[in-house]
């Protein structure tokens, strides 16, 4: 490095990507599983679109699965699910990966969620990754966890996306990310990047029965919180369904790098995708707040225009706001696109948009203040305060409130504990959650 310059330059996690990318790309078969993919019957390409490699199982597949490569999702109406089987429950969707990977052949054992309120942090309010509940002393392996290796369909929060819910599928500000987590310790070694390649190809195609076609699998590099490894993103129809990260390495202010005594691997996989994908439905919100989105509906006297969703749902991945310098021309050409005058598409979208933020927002305020978070004006309660806030200002411009009254919303969060049974149990009693709310 620069002798002359006394100042220690510290490269952050994107540099540290960056610097290896090249590395990583040139030597496949030292950082990634290339012996499984082969075996699987894949074969390694370059996207012509965004030049990442990727591994495909039939040269039909020319882009990288990504929905910006692909230019729409091309499962909606068209999922995995038989014409006479019924739809794929949210927990259901939880109970396939579970029951997958507690019964692979080096078995994961189950846990319950870790609390959403991250007391065991000083550095995070909430947890926004599954691998939070570990971090940072099982991870460094001061702390053995509580199994290994396992699932978990941990709830977590994110507030920095919060124009994009409602429209895009994919956001949300509380989702469950199931997850694998392994600790390999020298003296403890359980598995690393064969294995977890050949398990969740296993569940994606025999617990969801998708083609091997259909899958594909994108190297990639991860780095974060000084470690740094390879990871792989898998994608379906044009739909990112699951990342597996490898921390192998632990980086320095340079961008060099030794071997980690404890290997970790941190696979997310987005449980509102995966019903989504398997039904087809045109969103995902509807899948995940079944017995919510029903309630609302109903008491709401509104009704969802099916066909117009079914044209909008494939290329609403189009719509990140967040990298939409204008949003209007973007509203015009999916009018365009959907062959509909752009005032009936805003018509039809915004009112289900607003229920559908109401349902993401209620269920988040349902967690955290459960778990212990109260709305407030500091750190991760602002958060809270802020969602409820909107909330309130979307039930008040639609005249929602004139219909629900205070009684009819607070039978919302029952609906949502309904729709989270099957995957968290019952919730216990919380008897000054409404006075809270
Ligand atoms: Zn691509």
């Amino acid at each position: 490095m620069a002798e002359e310059n006394d100042t220690v330059q510290c490269l952050t996690a994107k540099e540290i990507k960056a610097l290896v990318r090249p590395e990583f790309e040139a030597n496949p078969e030292k950082f990634y599983p290339t012996k499984v993919f082969e075996d699987m019957g894949y074969h390694r390409a370059r996207c012509p679109k965004c030049q990442v490699y990727f591994w495909r199982h039939t040269p039909k597949r020319e882009t990288c699965g990504d929905s910006q490569c692909e230019g729409s999702y091309t499962f909606i109406n068209n999922g995995f699910k038989k014409p006479d089987e019924p739809k794929m429950t949210y927990a259901e969707a939880w109970q396939s990966f579970k029951g997958s990977l507690t019964s692979a052949r080096i078995p994961c054992e189950a846990i319950d969620r870790y609390p959403i309120v991250a007391r065991w942090r000083n550095d995070v309010d909430f947890v926004a990754a599954g691998i939070f509940c570990f971090q940072p002393y099982c991870v460094t392996g001061e702390l053995d966890p509580p199994a290994n290796p396992l699932v978990m369909p941990q709830f977590c929060a994110r507030f920095n996306d919060l124009d994009n819910i409602g429209i895009t599928g994919r956001h949300y500000s509380g989702f469950i990310m199931m997850g694998i987590q392994v600790f390999n310790s020298p003296n403890n070694y359980k598995f690393f990047k064969d294995e977890c390649l050949e398990f969740n190809h296993n569940w994606l195609t025999k617990s969801l029965g998708v083609d091997p076609d259909e899958i594909t699998y994108i190297e990639d590099v991860w780095a974060g919180g000084g470690n740094m490894g390879p990871s792989i993103e898998y994608f379906v129809r044009g739909l990112e369904v699951g990342n597996m990260v490898f921390m192998q390495y632990k980086t320095f202010h340079d961008g060099s790098r030794e071997e980690l005594d404890i290997k970790v691997i941190d696979v997310g996989v987005g449980l509102e995708r995966v019903a989504w994908l398997y039904n087809g439905s045109s969103t995902s919100y509807q899948d995940t707040f079944a017995n919510a989105y029903k309630y609302m509906l109903s008491e709401l006297k509104m009704s969802c225009d099916e066909e117009v969703w079914e044209k909008f749902g494939p290329i609403s991945c189009t719509l990140n706001i967040d990298e939409l310098d204008n949003v209007e021309k973007a509203w015009d050409d999916i009018a365009a696109k959907i062959g509909l005058p752009v005032e009936t598409v805003r018509k039809e979208i915004k009112p289900i948009q607003d229920l559908y933020i109401v349902l993401d927002h209620t269920r988040t305020i349902l967690i955290t203040i459960s778990d212990g978070a109260l709305p407030s004006n500091v750190g991760g309660g602002g958060n809270v305060r802020n969602i409820l806030r909107r909330v309130f200002m979307i039930m008040k411009k639609n005249g929602w409130w004139d219909i629900l009254k205070m009684e009819g919303f607070l039978k919302i969060f029952e609906f949502h504990k309904l729709d989270l049974e099957g995957i968290y149990g019952k919730f216990p009693e919380y008897k000054s959650f409404d006075e809270i709310i």
